[in-house]
């Protein structure tokens, strides 16, 4: 179990989070109430993750199927939290994570996406999801090229997914002014897409601890925040 004094450290850092978020969009000329912080739990516990939840964190982020309905189904995280999967999705577990209603920032094909549609509609749900659209260039990177992305959208609306936006990923090791200028690039292809394709994207989820300032300036409004929220307390558990 946490003890008290990293639930307070918890605590702290999550409030630092939420100020620093603040900070930033204040410094773009933007209201912090239009970005949404995610705290990504996928390095910690089901202790752990409870106990970011009870300071606040309403938002909790995934990267894998399994672990969001291990953690949504123990005591204290089934109500009130909204799951993100922020991972790569197999379509054979779409049906078991859909139970949870995650937003999925991950859909990366074609057959995902009819995958996800097709399971939303046989559990009358209307699932909201993001295409996660490499930006980096790098094959390493999961996601889909601006072309492949553009096909994908072609094919919109389709019935039992919302798309909402986009999720883009800065080059591993990428320097502050590298990082913003790949996330101007992912906001610019979301302003071109919406007059294109009719679709309103409001939601452009990029930044992660290292580079979530650069993110905020290029337009994000949703920030992935891991690390920097169990800081000081992962090595001490
Ligand atoms: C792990 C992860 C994050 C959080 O990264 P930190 O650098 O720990 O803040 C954000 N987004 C995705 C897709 C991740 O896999």
């Amino acid at each position: 179990m946490m003890d008290e004094a990293n639930r307070g450290r918890l605590s702290d850092n999550w409030q630092a989070v939420l100020h620093e978020i603040a900070e930033a969009a204040l410094a773009s000329s933007r209201k912090p109430a239009d970005i949404k912080t995610i705290g990504v739990s996928k390095y910690v516990n089901i202790d752990c993750t409870r106990n970011l939840f009870e300071v606040g964190c309403k938002e909790l982020g995934e990267s894998r199927p399994q672990v969001i309905w291990k953690k949504a189904e123990s005591p204290g995280l089934g109500e009130g939290v909204q799951w993100h999967l922020i991972g790569h999705l197999q379509t054979n577990k779409v049906r078991r994570v859909l139970q949870y209603k995650p937003i999925i920032h991950s859909i990366d094909s074609k057959r995902l996406l009819d995958s996800i549609a097709n399971e939303s509609r046989t559990q009358g749900l209307i699932t909201r999801a993001l295409l996660e659209v490499n930006i980096s260039g790098e094959d390493a990177k999961t996601g889909l090229s601006p072309t492949a992305a553009e096909a994908l959208l072609e094919t919109l609306p389709i019935e039992g997914v919302e798309i909402i936006g986009l999720m883009a990923m800065a080059g591993r090791g990428s320097q502050p002014e590298e990082a913003r200028r790949q996330f101007d690039h992912a906001r610019d292809l979301r302003d071109e897409w919406r007059s294109r394709y009719g679709l309103p994207l409001p939601e452009l989820s990029m930044g992660m601890s290292r580079d979530y300032h650069a993110a905020i300036a290029a337009g994000a409004t949703m920030v992935r925040i891991g690390s920097r929220l169990f800081q000081g307390i992962l090595d001490n558990e």
